[in-house]
């Protein structure tokens, strides 16, 4: 479910929408957790920086392959299950995610290749 469905659920669509225009963070805050979204969230709407999950340092736009990643049980069959979203450097994630068989791909994520 996504946010917007999320918030229509909870009747707080429209507070929601008064609130991100007013820039209230406070007010954000508070109806993202009460529909069990990460309030970290509220940096992404209101534009400012994300921290990197692994360095703890910003990231910046000019980190255009940076990660967001969305984590949640893989077996609920809740469609509402809550989720856990973190942000990367792209180098951060590649370097503590490496997986035993696979690795995260540059390419997959690179806006270069958009292009064109
Ligand atoms: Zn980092």
């Amino acid at each position: 479910m996504s946010l917007n469905e999320r918030l229509f659920a909870a009747g707080l669509l429209p507070a929601f929408d008064e609130a991100l225009v007013a820039r209230d963070r406070a007010a954000l805050i508070e109806m993202l957790t009460a529909v069990d979204t990460q309030p970290a969230l509220v940096n992404v709407l209101l534009g400012e920086g994300y921290e990197c999950w692994f360095c703890g340092d910003c990231i910046s736009p000019d980190h255009a392959d940076a990660l967001y990643v969305e984590l949640s049980r893989l077996w609920s069959d809740t469609v509402e299950a809550p989720t856990q979203a973190i942000y990367a450097h792209f180098d951060c994630a590649h370097e503590r995610m490496r997986g035993a068989k696979m690795e995260i791909e540059r390419e997959t994520f690179s806006l270069d290749d958009d292009v064109g």
